[in-house]
C-alpha cells in the first residue's frame, strides 16, 4: 500500500470515528440510526459470520432485544468483538451493545453494565477424540492448553490450574486450529462454545467436549456503564422473549443442531434486577 493511500485511508478513519462520535448512544427510538452490536464472528451456534450473514443465539437475542428498543433487524450493524477488547468496544462507543457469550462478572461490572442474564452455560474442555488422557481440569498438568486473552476462561486457569501451561490468542477459532494440529492439547471455554465446534463438519469425528463444566457462565448484554434506562428496556425485552417462547425457539434452532445439552437447572435464566438509578453500577 502506498503512502498516499495510507493518508486517504486515515483520512476516512478518522472521519468514521468523528461521525460516529456525534452519533453516541442508544436512542430506543430507532427512525432510521444504527444499532452497533458486537457479536463474535467465529463461534458456530453463538455469533457467527458466513458470507455477509451472521447467525446464532447471540445474534437472535440481540435482534429481538434490537427490536423491542425500536429498531428494525436491517438497522443493526454487527462488529466483531473479541473477548479481550469488548469492554473497550463499548467504553469508547464503538458499539452500543455487547452480545457475545459475555459472562457477567463484578470485574467487568467495573467498566460496563450489563443486563441479563439471557443464557447460562459452564467452562469446559475440547480435546482430540482419540485423547483420553484429559478428563478434566485437574489432568492438564503439564498439557498445553489454549484460550481466549481477555476471557472468564483463561483466567479462571490462571487462578486454579497454575501447573498448565496456557497459551491465550485472540480468538478460540485459533485454539481449535492449534488443538487440530497438535500444537495444544486442549481448548477451553464455555461448554455451548466448544460443541459448536466440535460438530463441525470439518471437525466432526476429531474433536470431543469433555463435557464435565466447572463453572457457571451468566451471559449477559453490555452496554455503557450506569445507563440504567436501557438496563430496564433490555432486561423487559429478555423477559419477553423468554416468556413469548422466543427464547426457546432460538435455543433449538442455534444450539440444537451440535447436539449440545442445555442445562435445564439453570436455563432460561431469571434476568437480575437493574440498579436502581442512585447506585449507576
Ligand atoms: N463467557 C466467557 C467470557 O465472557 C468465555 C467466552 C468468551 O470469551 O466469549 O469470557
Amino acid at each position: 500500500m502506498t503512502i498516499r493511500r495510507l493518508a486517504a485511508l486515515g483520512a476516512a478513519l478518522v472521519l468514521t470515528v468523528g461521525l460516529s462520535a456525534c452519533t453516541g448512544g442508544v436512542s430506543h427510538a430507532g427512525g432510521g440510526a444504527k444499532l452497533k452490536v458486537g457479536i463474535k464472528f467465529d463461534e458456530p451456534g453463538l455469533g457467527f459470520k458466513r458470507g455477509s450473514t451472521y447467525a446464532g443465539l447471540d445474534v437472535d437475542v440481540a435482534t429481538y432485544v434490537a427490536e423491542q428498543l425500536g429498531y428494525r433487524a436491517s438497522d443493526i450493524q454487527w462488529v466483531q468483538a473479541p473477548s479481550a477488547q469488548r469492554e473497550t468496544l463499548i467504553s469508547t462507543g464503538q458499539v452500543d451493545l455487547v452480545v457475545a457469550t459475555y459472562s457477567i462478572t463484578d470485574q467487568r461490572k467495573k467498566k460496563v453494565s450489563f443486563a441479563g442474564p439471557y443464557f447460562v452455560a459452564g467452562q469446559d474442555l475440547l480435546v482430540r477424540s482419540d485423547d483420553t488422557s484429559i478428563t478434566g481440569p485437574e489432568s492438564l498438568t503439564g498439557k498445553k492448553l489454549c484460550s481466549a486473552s481477555g476471557s472468564t476462561s483463561a483466567q479462571k486457569v490462571k487462578d486454579k490450574y497454575s501447573g498448565v501451561q496456557l497459551q491465550e490468542y485472540q480468538t478460540y477459532s485459533e485454539c481449535v486450529a492449534a488443538l487440530v494440529a497438535g500444537r495444544v492439547d486442549a481448548v477451553t471455554t464455555d461448554n455451548a462454545i466448544l460443541a459448536g465446534y466440535a460438530a463441525e463438519p470439518a471437525y466432526k469425528g476429531t474433536l470431543r467436549v469433555v463435557g464435565k463444566a466447572f463453572s457457571q457462565e451468566r451471559y449477559g448484554i453490555g452496554f455503557r456503564h450506569g445507563d440504567v434506562a436501557l438496563c430496564q428496556k433490555i432486561t423487559t425485552a429478555i423477559t419477553s422473549m423468554i416468556s413469548s417462547g422466543a427464547w426457546q425457539r432460538a435455543v433449538d434452532a442455534n444450539l440444537g443442531p451440535s447436539g449440545f445439552r442445555v442445562d435445564r437447572t439453570t436455563n432460561p435464566p431469571q434476568p437480575d434486577p437493574c440498579p436502581s438509578e442512585s447506585t449507576s453500577s
